[in-house]
Protein backbone atom coordinates (compact mmCIF):
# COMPACT_ATOMS: atom_id res chain seq x y z
CA UNK A 1 0.00 0.00 0.00
CA UNK A 2 3.41 2.25 0.70
CA UNK A 3 5.95 2.27 -0.97
CA UNK A 4 8.68 4.66 0.52
CA UNK A 5 11.84 5.11 -1.15
CA UNK A 6 14.91 6.73 0.15
CA UNK A 7 13.03 9.46 2.09
CA UNK A 8 15.55 11.91 3.30
CA UNK A 9 14.04 14.98 5.73
CA UNK A 10 16.14 17.80 6.32
CA UNK A 11 15.75 20.34 9.58
CA UNK A 12 16.87 23.55 7.72
CA UNK A 13 18.83 25.48 10.08
CA UNK A 14 20.47 28.66 10.39
CA UNK A 15 24.11 26.42 10.34
CA UNK A 16 23.23 24.67 7.78
CA UNK A 17 20.77 21.31 7.07
CA UNK A 18 20.24 18.67 9.81
CA UNK A 19 19.73 15.61 8.77
CA UNK A 20 17.36 13.66 10.88
CA UNK A 21 15.93 11.11 8.24
CA UNK A 22 18.48 9.92 5.64
CA UNK A 23 17.07 7.68 2.52
CA UNK A 24 14.83 5.72 4.48
CA UNK A 25 13.16 2.67 2.23
CA UNK A 26 9.78 1.07 4.18
CA UNK A 27 7.05 -0.72 2.33
CA UNK A 28 3.45 -0.94 4.41
CA UNK A 29 1.16 -4.23 2.75
CA UNK A 30 -2.41 -4.41 3.48
CA UNK A 31 -3.47 -5.49 6.59
CA UNK A 32 -0.07 -5.43 7.79
CA UNK A 33 1.21 -4.07 11.41
CA UNK A 34 4.47 -2.33 10.64
CA UNK A 35 6.34 -1.24 13.82
CA UNK A 36 8.94 1.83 13.94
CA UNK A 37 11.26 1.55 16.80
CA UNK A 38 13.98 3.61 18.06
CA UNK A 39 15.49 6.31 21.33
CA UNK A 40 14.07 9.66 21.23
CA UNK A 41 15.69 11.29 18.31
CA UNK A 42 16.48 8.27 16.34
CA UNK A 43 14.44 10.17 13.57
CA UNK A 44 11.05 7.94 13.56
CA UNK A 45 8.79 10.95 14.43
CA UNK A 46 10.47 12.67 11.13
CA UNK A 47 9.82 9.70 9.68
CA UNK A 48 5.93 9.49 9.65
CA UNK A 49 5.38 13.41 9.57
CA UNK A 50 7.04 12.86 6.31
CA UNK A 51 5.27 9.99 5.39
CA UNK A 52 2.04 11.88 5.92
CA UNK A 53 3.13 14.94 4.80
CA UNK A 54 2.31 16.62 7.67
CA UNK A 55 5.68 18.24 8.53
CA UNK A 56 6.00 21.90 8.35
CA UNK A 57 9.52 23.91 8.29
CA UNK A 58 12.13 24.09 8.90
CA UNK A 59 11.52 20.05 8.00
CA UNK A 60 11.74 19.80 4.33
CA UNK A 61 11.52 16.90 2.11
CA UNK A 62 14.78 17.05 0.36
CA UNK A 63 14.91 13.74 -1.43
CA UNK A 64 12.99 10.59 -2.28
CA UNK A 65 9.49 9.04 -3.21
CA UNK A 66 6.13 7.56 -1.10
CA UNK A 67 3.73 5.86 -3.77
CA UNK A 68 0.62 5.01 -1.76
CA UNK A 69 -1.01 2.07 -4.03
CA UNK A 70 -4.96 1.68 -3.92
CA UNK A 71 -6.93 -1.27 -5.71
CA UNK A 72 -8.02 -0.40 -9.18
CA UNK A 73 -5.75 3.03 -9.31
CA UNK A 74 -2.62 4.07 -10.63
CA UNK A 75 0.06 4.68 -7.34
CA UNK A 76 0.23 8.39 -6.45
CA UNK A 77 2.76 10.31 -5.21
CA UNK A 78 2.93 11.70 -2.00
CA UNK A 79 5.37 14.64 -1.69
CA UNK A 80 4.25 16.14 -4.73
CA UNK A 81 0.73 16.23 -3.90
CA UNK A 82 -1.17 19.62 -3.64
CA UNK A 83 -2.80 20.56 -0.77
CA UNK A 84 -6.40 19.56 -1.66
CA UNK A 85 -5.32 16.34 -2.86
CA UNK A 86 -3.59 15.59 0.24
CA UNK A 87 -7.08 16.85 2.03
CA UNK A 88 -9.12 14.09 0.24
CA UNK A 89 -6.56 11.64 0.75
CA UNK A 90 -6.52 11.87 4.72
CA UNK A 91 -8.24 10.23 6.67
CA UNK A 92 -10.09 8.28 3.43
CA UNK A 93 -7.19 6.92 3.16
CA UNK A 94 -4.21 7.71 5.28
CA UNK A 95 -4.93 8.83 8.90
CA UNK A 96 -3.09 9.59 11.56
CA UNK A 97 -3.53 8.73 15.70
CA UNK A 98 -1.41 11.57 17.65
CA UNK A 99 1.12 11.13 20.90
CA UNK A 100 -1.21 12.90 23.32
CA UNK A 101 -5.19 13.20 22.46
CA UNK A 102 -5.10 16.39 25.28
CA UNK A 103 -3.26 18.31 22.67
CA UNK A 104 -4.44 17.42 19.31
CA UNK A 105 -8.21 17.86 20.34
CA UNK A 106 -9.67 21.03 20.55
CA UNK A 107 -10.45 21.66 24.72
CA UNK A 108 -13.31 23.80 23.95
CA UNK A 109 -15.48 21.51 21.64
CA UNK A 110 -17.54 18.50 22.85
CA UNK A 111 -16.33 15.31 21.33
CA UNK A 112 -19.05 14.97 18.95
CA UNK A 113 -18.41 18.03 17.81
CA UNK A 114 -15.23 17.01 16.74
CA UNK A 115 -16.32 13.87 15.02
CA UNK A 116 -18.93 15.98 13.06
CA UNK A 117 -15.80 18.45 12.13
CA UNK A 118 -13.85 15.68 10.71
CA UNK A 119 -16.61 13.53 8.98
CA UNK A 120 -18.71 17.06 7.29
CA UNK A 121 -14.64 17.86 5.88
CA UNK A 122 -13.93 14.57 4.34
CA UNK A 123 -17.39 13.44 3.72
CA UNK A 124 -18.76 16.20 2.14
CA UNK A 125 -23.34 16.42 2.19
CA UNK A 126 -22.98 14.06 5.22
CA UNK A 127 -26.76 14.84 6.69
CA UNK A 128 -26.81 15.36 10.33
CA UNK A 129 -28.38 12.10 11.35
CA UNK A 130 -25.95 10.35 9.73
CA UNK A 131 -23.50 12.55 11.73
CA UNK A 132 -24.55 11.33 14.87
CA UNK A 133 -25.10 7.66 14.47
CA UNK A 134 -21.47 7.67 13.03
CA UNK A 135 -20.34 9.39 16.08
CA UNK A 136 -22.23 6.75 18.37
CA UNK A 137 -20.86 3.94 16.63
CA UNK A 138 -17.29 5.19 16.23
CA UNK A 139 -17.21 5.68 20.19
CA UNK A 140 -18.51 2.06 20.57
CA UNK A 141 -16.36 0.61 18.23
CA UNK A 142 -13.89 1.25 21.35
CA UNK A 143 -16.16 0.93 24.12
CA UNK A 144 -16.39 4.66 24.75
CA UNK A 145 -20.28 5.09 25.60
CA UNK A 146 -21.70 6.72 23.08
CA UNK A 147 -23.20 9.59 25.20
CA UNK A 148 -19.90 11.04 25.96
CA UNK A 149 -20.16 12.40 22.20
CA UNK A 150 -21.53 15.59 24.88
CA UNK A 151 -18.79 15.22 26.87
CA UNK A 152 -15.27 17.79 26.25
CA UNK A 153 -12.15 16.13 26.36
CA UNK A 154 -10.98 16.95 29.76
CA UNK A 155 -14.17 15.59 31.26
CA UNK A 156 -13.08 11.82 29.84
CA UNK A 157 -10.00 9.57 31.37
CA UNK A 158 -6.69 9.70 29.58
CA UNK A 159 -7.46 6.36 28.60
CA UNK A 160 -10.98 7.19 27.24
CA UNK A 161 -9.48 10.21 25.82
CA UNK A 162 -6.95 8.22 23.42
CA UNK A 163 -9.60 5.48 22.81
CA UNK A 164 -11.85 8.34 21.38
CA UNK A 165 -8.72 9.51 19.24
CA UNK A 166 -8.56 6.47 17.67
CA UNK A 167 -12.11 5.93 17.18
CA UNK A 168 -11.72 9.65 14.98
CA UNK A 169 -9.13 8.02 13.07
CA UNK A 170 -11.91 5.87 11.74
CA UNK A 171 -13.82 7.64 11.19
CA UNK A 172 -13.99 7.61 7.55
CA UNK A 173 -13.05 3.93 7.25
CA UNK A 174 -9.09 4.78 6.23
CA UNK A 175 -7.09 1.93 4.75
CA UNK A 176 -3.53 3.24 6.46
CA UNK A 177 -3.42 4.21 10.00
CA UNK A 178 -0.20 5.80 11.46
CA UNK A 179 -0.08 6.06 14.96
CA UNK A 180 2.67 7.80 16.87
CA UNK A 181 2.98 6.10 20.29
CA UNK A 182 -0.37 6.38 21.00
CA UNK A 183 -0.09 4.91 24.29
CA UNK A 184 2.65 6.75 25.91
CA UNK A 185 0.13 9.31 27.88
CA UNK A 186 -1.49 6.56 29.59
CA UNK A 187 -0.83 3.91 32.46
CA UNK A 188 0.49 0.18 31.35
CA UNK A 189 -3.32 -1.55 32.25
CA UNK A 190 -4.84 1.30 29.90
CA UNK A 191 -2.52 0.81 27.32
CA UNK A 192 -2.82 -3.30 27.43
CA UNK A 193 -6.21 -2.77 26.54
CA UNK A 194 -5.70 -0.10 24.46
CA UNK A 195 -3.59 -2.34 22.41
CA UNK A 196 -5.81 -5.53 22.74
CA UNK A 197 -9.04 -3.53 21.57
CA UNK A 198 -6.27 -2.19 18.80
CA UNK A 199 -5.78 -5.94 17.26
CA UNK A 200 -9.65 -6.73 17.16
CA UNK A 201 -10.35 -3.40 15.46
CA UNK A 202 -7.79 -3.88 12.85
CA UNK A 203 -8.51 -7.37 12.59
CA UNK A 204 -12.06 -6.78 11.92
CA UNK A 205 -11.80 -3.93 9.79
CA UNK A 206 -8.72 -4.81 7.67
CA UNK A 207 -6.78 -1.80 8.00
CA UNK A 208 -2.86 -1.38 8.00
CA UNK A 209 -0.94 0.28 10.72
CA UNK A 210 2.20 1.97 10.96
CA UNK A 211 3.00 2.09 14.34
CA UNK A 212 6.32 3.92 16.32
CA UNK A 213 7.34 3.73 19.49
CA UNK A 214 10.47 3.52 21.85
CA UNK A 215 9.47 0.59 23.17
CA UNK A 216 10.18 -2.71 21.64
CA UNK A 217 9.17 -5.08 23.71
CA UNK A 218 5.60 -3.56 23.13
CA UNK A 219 6.29 -3.30 19.21
CA UNK A 220 7.37 -7.22 19.30
CA UNK A 221 3.56 -8.40 20.49
CA UNK A 222 1.87 -5.79 18.07
CA UNK A 223 3.56 -5.74 15.04
CA UNK A 224 4.06 -8.20 12.11
CA UNK A 225 7.62 -6.09 11.26
CA UNK A 226 9.70 -4.09 13.23
CA UNK A 227 12.12 -1.45 11.54
CA UNK A 228 14.98 -0.09 14.03
CA UNK A 229 15.74 3.50 13.38
CA UNK A 230 19.45 5.35 14.50
CA UNK A 231 20.40 8.19 13.53
CA UNK A 232 17.83 8.94 11.09
CA UNK A 233 18.62 5.62 9.21
CA UNK A 234 17.14 2.26 9.11
CA UNK A 235 19.58 0.20 11.14
CA UNK A 236 17.53 -3.48 11.07
CA UNK A 237 14.27 -4.41 9.62
CA UNK A 238 12.75 -8.00 9.98
CA UNK A 239 10.05 -9.61 11.51
CA UNK A 240 8.79 -9.06 14.76
CA UNK A 241 9.90 -13.26 16.24
CA UNK A 242 13.46 -12.62 14.40
CA UNK A 243 13.82 -9.18 16.27
CA UNK A 244 12.95 -10.16 19.46
CA UNK A 245 15.07 -13.46 19.30
CA UNK A 246 17.93 -13.07 17.50
CA UNK A 247 18.46 -9.45 16.63
CA UNK A 248 21.75 -9.31 14.08
CA UNK A 249 22.66 -5.11 14.91
CA UNK A 250 23.81 -4.33 18.23
CA UNK A 251 21.91 -1.34 18.70
CA UNK A 252 18.70 -3.64 18.22
CA UNK A 253 19.82 -6.13 20.56
CA UNK A 254 20.85 -3.03 22.76
CA UNK A 255 17.34 -1.84 22.88
CA UNK A 256 15.99 -5.37 23.08
CA UNK A 257 17.85 -5.98 26.36
CA UNK A 258 16.88 -2.10 27.98
CA UNK A 259 13.38 -3.27 28.27
CA UNK A 260 11.63 -6.08 30.49
CA UNK A 261 9.88 -8.58 28.96
CA UNK A 262 6.49 -9.26 30.06
CA UNK A 263 6.66 -13.17 29.51
CA UNK A 264 10.30 -13.74 29.65
CA UNK A 265 12.01 -15.15 33.60
CA UNK A 266 13.21 -11.96 35.48
CA UNK A 267 16.69 -11.28 34.29
CA UNK A 268 19.30 -8.21 34.68
CA UNK A 269 18.26 -5.84 31.83
CA UNK A 270 20.89 -3.20 30.38
CA UNK A 271 21.05 0.18 29.07
CA UNK A 272 22.74 1.50 26.05
CA UNK A 273 26.05 2.89 27.03
CA UNK A 274 26.48 6.97 25.62
CA UNK A 275 24.28 8.83 23.85
CA UNK A 276 22.37 9.13 20.64
CA UNK A 277 24.52 11.14 18.25
CA UNK A 278 23.87 15.24 17.88
CA UNK A 279 22.48 15.02 14.03
CA UNK A 280 23.96 18.17 13.58
CA UNK A 281 27.72 16.80 13.70
CA UNK A 282 27.02 13.09 12.98
CA UNK A 283 30.04 10.84 13.54
CA UNK A 284 31.64 9.20 11.00
CA UNK A 285 31.35 5.88 9.14
CA UNK A 286 28.82 3.67 11.56
CA UNK A 287 26.81 6.75 13.72
CA UNK A 288 26.46 3.78 16.19
CA UNK A 289 30.47 3.17 16.03
CA UNK A 290 30.98 5.83 19.72
CA UNK A 291 28.20 2.86 21.67
CA UNK A 292 28.69 -0.02 20.10
CA UNK A 293 30.21 -3.06 22.15
CA UNK A 294 31.21 -5.02 18.78
CA UNK A 295 32.79 -2.23 16.89
CA UNK A 296 35.14 -3.21 14.09
CA UNK A 297 38.47 -1.58 12.51
CA UNK A 298 36.44 -0.18 9.95
CA UNK A 299 33.72 1.11 11.76
CA UNK A 300 34.70 4.37 12.72
CA UNK A 301 35.07 5.43 8.60
CA UNK A 302 32.97 3.24 6.13
CA UNK A 303 29.57 3.63 6.93
CA UNK A 304 27.47 -0.08 6.39
CA UNK A 305 24.78 -0.29 3.81
CA UNK A 306 21.42 -1.66 4.63
CA UNK A 307 21.80 -4.97 2.91
CA UNK A 308 19.33 -8.08 2.82
CA UNK A 309 20.95 -10.80 4.97
CA UNK A 310 19.03 -14.18 5.56
CA UNK A 311 15.61 -13.36 5.18
CA UNK A 312 15.88 -9.52 7.02
CA UNK A 313 17.55 -6.02 5.87
CA UNK A 314 20.62 -4.90 8.36
CA UNK A 315 23.25 -2.05 8.51
CA UNK A 316 26.12 -3.86 10.31
CA UNK A 317 29.55 -4.37 8.92
CA UNK A 318 29.86 -7.63 11.25
CA UNK A 319 27.39 -9.18 8.85
CA UNK A 320 29.19 -8.44 5.94
CA UNK A 321 32.69 -8.80 6.81
CA UNK A 322 34.00 -12.41 6.99
CA UNK A 323 34.69 -14.46 10.25
CA UNK A 324 38.23 -15.00 10.15
CA UNK A 325 39.25 -10.64 9.76
CA UNK A 326 35.79 -10.31 12.78
CA UNK A 327 37.67 -13.05 15.19
CA UNK A 328 41.45 -11.30 14.47
FE1 LIG B 1 28.81 -1.77 15.60
FE2 LIG B 1 30.32 -1.60 13.45
FE3 LIG B 1 27.96 -2.81 13.31
FE4 LIG B 1 28.12 -0.18 13.59
S1 LIG B 1 28.82 -1.36 11.84
S2 LIG B 1 26.80 -1.53 14.67
S3 LIG B 1 29.90 0.04 14.93
S4 LIG B 1 29.75 -3.45 14.50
Amino acid sequence: MLEVSGLTVDYLTANGPVRSCNGVDLTVHEREIVGIAGESGSGKSTLITALTRLQRPPAVTTAGSILYHSPGHEPVELTTMTDGELRRLRWNEIAIVMQSAMDCMNPVMRLGDQFADTLRAHRPGIRRQAVKERTAELLQLVGVPADRARSYPHQLSGGMRQRSLIALALACDPRVVVMDEPTTAVDVVMQRQILTQLLSLQDRLGFAVVFVTHDLSLLVQLADRIAIMYAGRIVEEAVSDQIYRNPFHPYTRGLRDAFPSLHAPMGELSGISGNPPDLRNPPSGCPFHPRCPQRLEQCDSVLPELLPIDGRRVACHLHTTPQEEISR
